[in-house]
C-alpha cells in the first residue's frame, strides 16, 4: 500500500496518515459487517450514527472541548464560514477582523456585506511576513467579536498567543492548524476550519461554538447558515457529509492512539524545527515569515531567484516530493508539513535543500 507513494507537501487537500487510509480501504467494500461502505449508509443508521457520536466524542476528547461548547460538522468548508459567522454572530452589526493573509481578507470582505466590519490590523503593507503584536491590534471594546486566522496558510505565519479583547469574543479560523498542538477552547467563542489539512478530506467544515452564542442570527437568512436550527438538529438538518465525518473519525484515532495533540506539537516542532534550523544558518534560502511567528505547519521560503525557485520545484517532484511550489500569489517554495507528514519526508527535503544550495550557490 506505501509503495510509490510520495512526499506531498501539498497545503490542502494533504497528506492522510497511512494507518488512516489503509483502514479506509479494509472498510470500503464491507464497514465492520453491514454489508456496505460507510459511502452507502443512511446517515440516520444506527451503523452511522455510531461512527458520527463516536467521531464528535473523539474531537471532544482530543481537543479537551468544554461541555458549554457544542461541535457542529457542515457542508461548506472553511469558506462558508466566512458568510455564517457574521449573519449569526454579528449581534449589534459590528466586528473586528485581523487581516493577515489571503484567507482572513476573504472573511472580512464577506462579513462587511453584513456589517460595519474594522481592520483592526493589517499585514498587506509588510507582504504578510508578521503576525500583530497586542500593542499592534486597534481593537473595539463594542465588537460583537474579533475574528484572527490562527495559522496563514499561504504565507507562514502563526499567531503564537490568543490576544487580550476586553472580554470580546475570539472567533478564530484554524483551518491549518487544528489538531496540531493543544489549544485551549475556551479562550475562544467559536473556532473553525475546513477538514482537508489536518482533519481529514475535504467537503466538512468543523464548527466549536459556544452554546451561548447560537441565539439571536440574524433574520431570514438561509436555514442551512443558522448554527441554531444545525445544533438543535444535531447537524443533520439536511444529509451532512457523511464520508469526510468518518473519515474525521479515522484521524483522530490515529491522533489519539499516538498520545494527542501533546506528542503532534512535539513531532511538528520537531519537523518544523529541522527547515528553519537549516535556513537560518543558509545564506542562499530567504525564510519569509518574522522568526517570531513562524508557522509549524506551512513552511515559505524562497531561493535567490524565480529561475532557481523553478529549477528547486522541477528537480525536487524528480525526487518523490510534491507540492512544494508556493501559493500562485506569492511564488517561491512552500512546505506544508501537517501532523500526517513523517520525519522521513521533511528529512528528505531538508537534504534536498543542502544538495541544491551546493549546486546552485
Ligand atoms: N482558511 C484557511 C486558513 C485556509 O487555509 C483555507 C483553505 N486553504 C480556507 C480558509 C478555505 O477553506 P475551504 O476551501 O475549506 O473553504
Amino acid at each position: 500500500m506505501t509503495q510509490n507513494r510520495v512526499f506531498n507537501f501539498s497545503a490542502g487537500p494533504s497528506m492522510l496518515p497511512v494507518p488512516v487510509l489503509e483502514e479506509v480501504a479494509a472498510q470500503m467494500l464491507n464497514y465492520e459487517g453491514s454489508g456496505m461502505s460507510v459511502m452507502e449508509m443512511s446517515h440516520r443508521s444506527s451503523s452511522y450514527l455510531e461512527i458520527f457520536d463516536n467521531t464528535k466524542a473523539l474531537l471532544k476528547k482530543v481537543m479537551n472541548i468544554p461541555d458549554n461548547y457544542k461541535i457542529l460538522l457542515l457542508h461548506g468548508g472553511a469558506t462558508q464560514q466566512f458568510s455564517m459567522i457574521p449573519l449569526n454572530l454579528m449581534k449589534n452589526g459590528k466586528a473586528d477582523y485581523v487581516v493577515t493573509g489571503a484567507f482572513s481578507k476573504k472573511a472580512a470582505q464577506e462579513a462587511a456585506k453584513f456589517g460595519d466590519v474594522k481592520i483592526a490590523y493589517s499585514g498587506a503593507d509588510n507582504t504578510f511576513k508578521h503576525i500583530p503584536t497586542q500593542e499592534e491590534l486597534e481593537l473595539r471594546d463594542d465588537a460583537s467579536y474579533l475574528h484572527l486566522c490562527a495559522n496563514n496558510t499561504i504565507y507562514g505565519t502563526e499567531w503564537k498567543y490568543v490576544p487580550e479583547t476586553n472580554g470580546v469574543t475570539i472567533v478564530a479560523d484554524m483551518s491549518s492548524n487544528i489538531l496540531s498542538k493543544p489549544v485551549n477552547v475556551s479562550d475562544f467563542g467559536m473556532i473553525y476550519a475546513g477538514a482537508q489539512k489536518n482533519m481529514g478530506i475535504a467537503g466538512l467544515g468543523v464548527v466549536i461554538v459556544r452554546e451561548d452564542l447560537l441565539e439571536a442570527h440574524k433574520e431570514n437568512i438561509p436555514v442551512l447558515m443558522e448554527y441554531d436550527t444545525m445544533a438543535d438538529n444535531d447537524s443533520m438538518y439536511n444529509t451532512p457529509p457523511a464520508f469526510s465525518i468518518y473519515v474525521l473519525g479515522e484521524v483522530l484515532k490515529w491522533i489519539d492512539g499516538l498520545g494527542g495533540l501533546e506528542v503532534m506539537q512535539q513531532r511538528n516542532i520537531e519537523k518544523a524545527d529541522l527547515i528553519y534550523d537549516y535556513l537560518d544558518q543558509s545564506d542562499f534560502y530567504i525564510a519569509h515569515s518574522d522568526p517570531a511567528n513562524r508557522s509549524l505547519m506551512n513552511v515559505t521560503f524562497t531561493t535567490p531567484n524565480k529561475d532557481l525557485d523553478a529549477k528547486f520545484i522541477k528537480e525536487s517532484i524528480a525526487l518523490g516530493m510534491q507540492n512544494l511550489k508556493g501559493h500562485r500569489s506569492v511564488g517561491g517554495i512552500r512546505a506544508s508539513i501537517y501532523n500526517a507528514m513523517p520525519l522521513e519526508g521533511v528529512q528528505t527535503l531538508v537534504n534536498f535543500m543542502k544538495k541544491f544550495e551546493e549546486e546552485n550557490k
